[in-house]
């Protein structure tokens, strides 16, 4: 997947989509495009911070500039109610364009077949998870439980298939599944979105490999964003391996 242009590809792409979100705002009340709104969203699930964009706010603030910008190519970074109120608008459905052009260019340049495995297959892993439990806040598509005291739960659960392949590192996201228990639509907030940064990238594998786990990678970049400025996802890594002390050179093949 080193091969330039691919992801490169794929982020036009998903911009493309991002800023064909539906917008029901009307009139001159449109501060924040809904495509900052979208890229905000995804640049907390990305860092695993719920604090992500409060700090890059009040960084902007004292310096200037911040990494939601930088890094994610935020404009503006819009409040979490700001944000909820845009994207609650918008179908899941809107973004799963995205992961069938991801498979499709990845299929066209035939780096699928580092996944395939058993007779030539790919095999895909199904696993569930909920994101969203209440027991007082339901609406007519969530599945619900009653525990032996009698409180029902409800709770909305999704089906997220993935390429796996033995041996590989890497997967590949499948579109969603949201489990509803009666036809429907459903109007839960976007989840799933594809990924911005260069994951790819020789950097940032030679990172990993240093670090015991992805959760690792994740804390650091956590504890670094809250602070630092970055100038890019690339000025990022940098600043890790020379934190790490690790010694990088790049396959110039
Ligand atoms: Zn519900």
């Amino acid at each position: 997947m080193n091969q330039p242009g691919i992801f490169d590809e794929i982020v036009l792409y998903f911009r493309s989509i991002l800023e064909g979100f539906p917008d029901k705002r009307t009139g001159k009340n449109k501060r924040y495009q809904i495509s900052d709104a979208a890229l905000s969203a995804f640049s907390v699930f990305f860092t695993q911070s719920p604090s992500f964009l409060a700090h890059q706010k009040l960084m902007a603030l004292k310096k200037g500039h911040n990494n939601a910008q930088s890094l994610f190519g935020v404009h503006q970074i819009p409040s979490d109610n700001q944000i909820r109120d845009l994207l609650d608008e918008v179908e899941p459905d809107k973004v799963f364009p995205v992961f069938s052009e991801i498979f499709r260019v990845l299929e066209k340049g035939k780096h699928l077949d580092v996944f395939r495995c058993f007779e030539n297959n790919l095999l895909i892993a199904l696993d569930g998870t909920e994101y969203f439990c209440s027991n007082q806040i339901h609406c007519q598509h969530c599945s619900s439980r009653t525990f032996r005291n009698g409180t029902t739960q409800y709770f909305h659960g999704v089906v997220t298939p993935v390429i796996v392949c033995p041996g590989n590192s890497k997967v590949i996201p499948l579109i969603p599944e949201f489990v509803v228990p009666q036809d429907g639509h459903q109007k839960q907030d976007c989840e799933n979105t594809a990924a911005k940064l260069d994951l790819t990238s020789e950097k940032y594998q030679f990172i990993r490999q240093h670090l015991p786990t992805r959760k690792t990678f994740f804390d650091d970049l956590r504890a670094l964003t809250r602070y630092l400025y970055f100038d890019s996802w690339e000025n990022l890594l940098d600043f890790m391996i020379h934190g790490l002390e690790l010694e990088f050179h790049p396959n110039t093949s």
